[in-house]
Formats: structure tokens, sequence, C-alpha cells
């Protein structure tokens, strides 16, 4: 990291202790800003990076709610309202236990960065809860969801901070949070959630498009060099709704997906994952992938180590932060993996990203590869604006074209900072830029 910026680092870890995949994601960050401030030194002198790494708002509340024994349950609720220099804060909600207020701003920090880089009006933003939906009822759901929204409305608003899925929300909670939040405003204010429900104001492709937008940012490095899906091997880590629709477009452009998992373990098929199989399993029973096993015979659970240790040609993980660590990487590269794409938040470790790119292997990062997934909520935004909804094809062409523009952004940013081929360092690059002159222009705000 460059010397001016390691005093810069050293604050945002004191001021902010514990928080250590909030520090990750500052630190990938800021080691692609050498180069910057060499061009642009007056980023140093507008103190643009300790702004960008001060969430404006950061919101934690409680959320009380009663389970179906009649107990009360206690958890808590964030939202990091991190930066609208672009347009209303925009970014998921996660509900799982692990977490935290460093996920939190980890998740909202990057989410900075990869919305600038869809080149839509979208700030960045993140939000969860500790709560885990596994397990719970559908009425549990519904009243932690309520309770949520109860607290959170007040921070909501179709221009100010606009929530979407993440893991543990999907559109069952998404559902629950839009009901409470139209009863408490008494508004039908469509705009304000992403990830609707079709008939009620959903946009269709916003369930795949993180999948496919993953699988065409891969498909666009691969062209770089020549290359296609076409007859590869691949492995995509999860299976939840970025896992699914990344395995469903992989396969429609003639890969063959040999491996996926959920937090139980992984899942060797090698004839090829069966996608309607995987879909009843996950999206209809909520079950998990020995369920998946229990029904294909060319499948089988993997026995030891994890998905990284099956050989493919591609590697998509799609399951969550640091699944992919340096010793994963060195097995894939090992054997012979060629291009790796990131369809979950931060799923590869520094020491993974650091082997991939000695190894010369592709290397996709999620602020680029899984943008996809939050500029189809851009898009549903847009709907939601005038009052339409546009077909399936429509929709997906417009992700189509985003997904190409950030691969060409990406690389051509990267090419130009003389570190062509980097998407890691194209992809910071060019995300930070347009923030900080945003940020400029407004003003010391
Ligand atoms: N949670 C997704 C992401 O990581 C989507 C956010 C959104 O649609 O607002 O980008």
């Amino acid at each position: 990291m460059e010397q001016a910026l390691e005093s810069v680092f050293d604050t945002v870890v004191a001021r902010n202790p514990g928080e250590v995949e909030f520090h990750q994601a500052v630190r990938e960050v800021f080691e692609s800003m050498g180069p910057v401030i060499k061009r642009h030194p007056e980023f140093l002198e507008w103190k643009m990076l300790e702004r960008i790494c001060e969430p404006e708002r950061q919101i934690i509340f409680r959320v009380p709610w009663t389970d179906d024994k009649g107990e009360v349950q206690v958890n808590r609720g964030f939202r990091v309202e991190f930066n609208s220099a672009l347009g209303p804060y925009k970014g998921g909600l996660r509900f799982h236990p692990s977490v935290y207020l460093g996920v939190i701003k980890f998740l909202g920090f990057e989410q900075i960065f990869k919305n600038s880089l869809t080149g839509l009006p979208i700030g960045g933003a993140k939000g969860g809860s500790d709560f885990d939906p596994h397990g719970r009822s559908d009425g549990e759901v519904m009243r932690f969801c309520q309770s949520f929204m109860t607290e959170l409305y007040r921070h909501l608003g179709e221009y100010t901070d606009v929530p979407a899925g993440d893991i543990g929300v999907g559109g069952r909670e998404i559902g629950f949070l839009f009901g409470q939040y139209k009863r408490i405003t008494n508004r039908y204010e469509a705009g304000v959630l992403t990830g609707k429900g079709l008939d009620w104001g959903g946009s269709l492709v916003r369930k795949e498009a993180t999948g496919y937008g993953t699988v065409w940012f891969a498909e666009e490095m691969l062209r770089t060099r020549g290359d296609s899906f076409d007859g590869k091997t691949a492995t995509v880590s999860g299976s939840g709704n970025v896992a699914i629709y990344a395995i469903e477009k992989a396969q429609e452009l003639g890969a063959k997906v040999i491996g996926f998992s959920d937090s139980s373990g992984y899942v060797v098929d090698e004839a090829g994952v069966d996608l309607d199989l995987l879909k009843q399993v996950k999206e209809v029973e909520r079950g998990r992938v020995k369920d998946y096993v229990e029904r294909r015979s060319s499948a089988r659970l993997g026995t030891s180590g994890n998905i990284w240790d099956v050989p493919a040609q591609v590697a998509i993980p799609s399951a969550t932060q640091n699944e992919l660590n340096g010793d994963d990487a060195e097995t894939l590269i090992k054997n012979g993996v060629v291009c790796v794409a990131e369809g979950a938040n931060m799923p590869t470790t520094p020491e993974g990203i650091e082997a991939f790119k000695k190894a010369g292997v592709l290397f996709g990062p999620a602020k680029a590869a899984n943008a996809g997934g939050v500029a189809t909520s851009a898009l549903e935004m847009q709907q939601n604006a005038s009052r339409d909804s546009w077909d399936f094809e429509y929709t997906e062409k417009r992700l189509k074209e985003i997904m190409v523009n950030i691969h060409e952004l990406v690389a051509e940013t990267a090419e130009s900072y003389g570190m062509p081929g980097d998407y890691v360092a194209g992809a910071n690059i060019a995300g930070f830029e347009k923030v900080a002159n945003a940020m400029h222009a407004f003003g010391v705000v």
C-alpha cells in the first residue's frame, strides 16, 4: 500500500475496532489507489479516502418479536447508509446469525463502488440482522420482518434509501417488509424496496440477475483470451439465488456444472447439475444438499475438504465472504482453473486473490462480476417510477448490456493505469473515481 494511504488506513482500523471484514474490504480498495493518487493528488487534499470510509449514517436498532411458542426474541437490526453521492442509498438486507456491524459495513462499503460501476444512479448501503430464518415458520419470519420494518421505515423512501435482498432475504421476506411499510406509511411506494414479487411491482429477471450477470462477466473475461464457456467444466459454490441462476446461465452457454454446495456440505454431480431438481429442493422445499443427492444417482456428497477440491476450469464462488482461501486457490490452479468470477460478496481472501493473480487466472471481483443484481434493482426502480413493467427479453437485454459495459469500463481503467487484465484494480479505481468526483462537486458535505 502507498505510504500516504497507510496512515489513512491505520486511522480507519483504529476508528472501527474489531470490524475485520470491513478492514479487509477497505484494504483491498486502498491497495489499488496508489496510481490514482499519483495521477490525482487532489483526492488526498480533498480527504476523499477518509470521507468515503466514514458512513454517512449508521442505524442500529432493537428488533423484538414473539416466536411460535409465545417466547419473546430479541435481535439486532442494522442499516448502514454509506454513501449517497450517486443516488439514493441502495443495497440489500442480510438475515444471518453471523451479521454484526463489521459485516454490514464491509458489504455497504463494497456496494458504493459496485453501484457506481453499474452506471446507474444509486448510492451505497447495506443492512440486515443477526436473525436466522433457517428453521423458522412463515409466521415467525413475518413477525420478525414486521418488527424490523416498524423501526426501519422512517429511514427509507424511494428517494432516500431502497433496500433489497441478500443472504436470508428473498421474495418472501421482501413481501412481509413491503406489506408493513405500506401499512405504516399509508403509501403504495413501490420504489422503496426492490426484489418485489412480480404481481406487485417486481421486475422480471431480478431473481436471475446476479447469477446471470456473473456468468456474462466471466464470459467477457474469457472472450479477451478468445475463449468461452462452451465445453468447460465449472463449479459454483452455494445453492441460493445467485448460485442457481449462475448454474442456469453457465449451462445455457455450454458449460458442464459439476458441483455446488450449501453450509451443510458440497455435491459433486459428474453428469452435470439437474437444475429442475436443484430448484425444487432449494426454492420450493427449502431443503439441504443431501436432499438433492438422495434423488440423483449421478450425484454424491463431498466427503472431505470443500467444493474447491473438485477440479474445474471455471469457479464461481457464490456462497459468502472468505469462502475461498489461498490454499483453495492453489488447489484450483493446480487442477487447471482458468477463470474465477465472484458471485458472492468478497468470497475470496486476499491470499486467494494474490494466488490467482500470480498464476494469470482471469479473476472477476465481486464489485464488478456480481453487480447485475443491484443493476436490475435499479431497472426495477425505473419501472416503478414510470409505473411500467418490461418484458423478460428486454430486461435481460438491458442487464446484459450493463454487464458488458462494466467489463469494458473495468478492463479499460486497468489498462489506462498500466495494469492490463487486473480487474480488481480496474473495478476499485473506476468505481472510486466517479464517486469521488461527485462528492467533490457537492463541496464539503
Ligand atoms: N444484495 C445484492 C448485492 O450484494 C443486491 C442489492 C440490491 O439489489 O439492492 O449487490
